[in-house]
């Protein structure tokens, strides 16, 4: 499956707005609200480093049929 058939996904579960995957993101395409992480998708480019940082593994790749709802469009 090509890598762009895949995106990063947020398990709002594990996350804890601790902001050390918005600073690692090339792309600035991650943004951290008071309330909320979100992911804008087109921007990523798949790179995985926002995955490597982050403390509670609360981000993922996954392909897009594994995503329902925890995924900024
Ligand atoms: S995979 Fe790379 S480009 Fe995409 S959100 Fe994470 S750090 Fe940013
Ligand atoms: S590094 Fe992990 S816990 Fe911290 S804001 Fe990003 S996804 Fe959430």
């Amino acid at each position: 499956m090509p890598v762009h058939d895949k995106f990063v996904i947020i398990d709002y579960d594990l996350c804890d707005l601790c902001g050390t995957c918005v600073g690692v993101c090339p792309e600035n395409v991650i943004y951290l609200s008071a309330h909320q992480l979100s992911i804008e998708q087109d921007g990523c480019t798949r790179c995985n480093k926002c995955i490597w940082v982050c403390p509670v593994r609360a981000l993922e790749l996954s392909s897009a049929k594994d995503i329902v709802h925890n995924v900024t469009p």
